[in-house]
């Protein structure tokens, strides 16, 4: 017998949510099912979504309401229509061996008309996002005089957005006598506050630990430089080949930006933000749904109720503003008891945040290093090998063709075949992979020593930008740079800034006061044979320093990525391009490296492969 039986669930509902394969009661259904089923309390829930809430609620009120009257007696307010949709499919789902349910989903964004025309035909439950149920209350068309139950679904959300007023004015509509059942993944001052107002002495279910994530959540985080940040983030999911994710930015422009670049780079990729219509919005969706998109790209509020099952991970290209946003974005993966992965990548100043969100979620952290490039060709090559060995052959409308191919392969032995068709694909990444640089952050740049001031290209307040003719192909790390520094100018240590060292040269700063010091002691200074030269920074980064500073970083990703400078060139002038000693440097960077340095500009592997290789379906 299937255990919800056991619950005090009715046959008929039984064997619909059976066919939808629910064995047994989730916890949250198991310990809520019974209290709510009385029908005599309020009651405030703390559950994440993909928790199994929705049936929770849902088969209660299936049993609890009278089906043979036709007027409202149950309302449930969520935050968004894609949530309020899916509350409606899944209440019809496990009521449809049953007579006479009524069932109407009321949100913003469809045609008030029909729904309107459904609500007068007669409905007992009322699924509701409250900007559009508030319109209807005030057109007078509905009556919530006879309203038993209330649910309040993702209560924190539809507070986040602003529905406070909006859900005052919908209870207030409502008997004063009716049960509140209170859904919330987090649990922030207002919702207690909300959670007072509306009820009397609820009984209260935490599920895990309060304000516990998902168990079922791994989180991970990559401290990269802020530059390597794209490139970092392609390295996970070239890592991942198998990956289904959610990929979360701050802004609308990021989102778009994010997405626009992983389609020009060959990934099955789309955007979801709020400056799309509702038509684009539920196309992507649809897309993302039937896993013809193998990556979302989202904002908070967009996302906001999506509910896909099987999401392997969730990454935060951007950590939300709101910690609190944090639990709603990685509550995306492990629905219904499944694993998922919730990853930030962030640079080292936002480490801070990461501790703040491990108190929240009351979970730690994994500090996780971006793989290699010959970590990722062997995982896409054992994919791609995987995938060759399940293929499912369409016997039928190959057969035509095998004398030709036959005919083709019938020098090859079947190991020269084997390993043609995985090099077909391996090949691409190993030629992206081959030299690809190391993307995460050094220590120091993580804990913010010495190397992590030599990564802000504008010079300190006080100090002085100046220019060595010696970088680490010379043997200099930046320690031995700043002795050598030190001893050469006969200054202290406190003296330097920033060490910027690079491979033929090398650009620190001093405080002003000893810049002329260094410049003169080094005048007498030769290096294995070498003059040293040092000169201001500026002349030598193309202007001032500030905005040298930063074409010269530009200048540095695009001579590494193309491996013929001319974008450099073009940007600030043939300074160090014809520099004769810097020149020859650049040329042991550029090689062959289409490396996957350097943000959007910078095609990775798949591009050849076009978008629709990764297809699943
Ligand atoms: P929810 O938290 O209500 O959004 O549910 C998350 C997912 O879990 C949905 O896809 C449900 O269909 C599924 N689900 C809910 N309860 C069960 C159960 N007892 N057994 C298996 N799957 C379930």
């Amino acid at each position: 017998m299937n255990p919800f039986s056991t619950l005090g669930i009715r046959h008929d509902i039984v064997n619909a949510i059976t066919e939808l394969g629910y064995e047994k009661p989730s916890p949250i259904q198991e310990q809520a099912i019974p209290v709510l089923l009385s029908g005599s309390n309020d009651f405030v829930g703390l559950a994440q979504t993909g928790t199994g809430k929705t049936a929770a609620f849902g088969l209660p009120l299936l049993e609890l309401l009278d089906f043979e009257e036709n007027y409202p007696q149950a309302l449930i307010l969520c935050p968004t229509r894609e949530l309020c949709l899916q509350i409606t499919n899944d209440l019809k789902t496990y009521s449809k061996n049953m007579k006479n349910v009524n069932v109407v989903a009321v949100y913003g964004g469809a045609n008030i008309s029909d729904q309107l025309r459904q609500i007068k035909r007669g409905v007992q439950i009322v699924v509701a996002t409250p900007g559009r149920m508030l319109d209807i209350i005030n057109r007078k068309a509905i009556d919530f005089t006879q309203v038993q139950y209330v649910v309040l679904d993702e209560a924190d959300e539809m507070l986040n957005m602003g529905f406070q007023e909006d859900i005052d004015q919908i209870l207030s509509t409502t008997p004063d006598d009716k049960k509140t059942w209170l859904f919330s993944a987090t649990m922030p001052g207002e919702v207690r506050r909300i959670a007072k107002k509306y009820m009397t002495d609820p009984f209260e279910l935490t599920m895990g630990t309060k304000n516990t994530g998902n168990v079922n959540i791994s989180h991970e985080y990559y401290v990269v430089r802020a530059r390597d940040k794209y490139a970092a983030f392609k390295r996970i999911v070239d890592f991942n080949p198998e990956i289904f994710g959610i990929v979360f930015c701050r802004t609308k422009i990021e989102t778009q930006e994010i997405a626009e670049s992983l389609i020009k780079d060959g990934y099955n990729a789309d955007a979801l933000h709020g400056d799309l219509s509702q038509q684009q919005r539920d196309k992507v969706m649809k897309r993302y749904r039937d896993r013809s998109l193998q990556l979302l790209i989202a904002t908070d509020v967009a996302a906001r109720g999506i509910d896909v099952n099987d999401v392997t991970h969730v990454i935060n290209y951007s950590l939300p503003d709101e910690i609190e946003n944090y639990t709603h974005r990685s509550g995306r993966t492990a629905r219904a008891g499944k694993m998922g992965i919730s990853i930030a990548i962030i640079n080292s100043k936002e480490l801070g945040k990461i501790r703040q969100i491990e108190r929240v979620i009351g979970k730690q952290f994994t500090k996780a290093e971006i793989p290699n490039g010959f970590d990722v060709c062997e995982k896409q090559l054992f994919a791609l090998v995987h995938k060759v060995h399940n293929v499912e052959v369409n016997e039928e409308q190959i057969e035509q063709y095998i004398p030709r191919i036959m005919d083709e392969f019938k020098d090859l032995e079947k190991e020269d075949i084997i390993k043609r068709f995985a090099s077909l694909e391996f090949n691409r990444f190993l030629e992206y992979y081959s030299n690809a640089p190391d993307l995460n952050a050094t220590h120091e740049e993580r804990t913010g020593d010495r190397g992590d001031r030599s990564f802000k290209s504008s010079t300190s307040a006080g100090f002085t930008r100046l220019f060595m003719n010696l970088g680490s192909v010379d043997d200099f790390t930046r320690g031995d740079m700043l002795g050598f520094i030190c001893n050469n100018a006969k200054i202290s240590g406190k003296s330097v800034g920033k060490i910027d060292l690079k491979g033929v040269f090398t650009f620190f700063e001093v405080e002003n006061s000893v810049a002329d010091q260094v410049t003169q002691a080094f005048k007498s200074v030769d290096y294995q044979g070498r003059d040293v030269r040092i000169e201001p920074a500026g002349d030598r980064e193309g202007g001032s320093s500030r905005e040298g500073g930063r074409g010269e970083r530009g200048g540095f990703s695009r001579e590494r990525s193309g491996g013929g400078g001319g974008g450099y060139r073009g940007r600030t002038g043939g300074n160090r391009e014809g520099g004769s000693r810097e020149g020859g440097g650049f040329r042991d960077f550029s090689g062959k490296r289409r490396e996957d340095r350097g943000g959007s500009s910078s095609a990775g592997p798949r591009r050849e492969g076009g978008g629709d290789r990764r297809r699943r379906s």
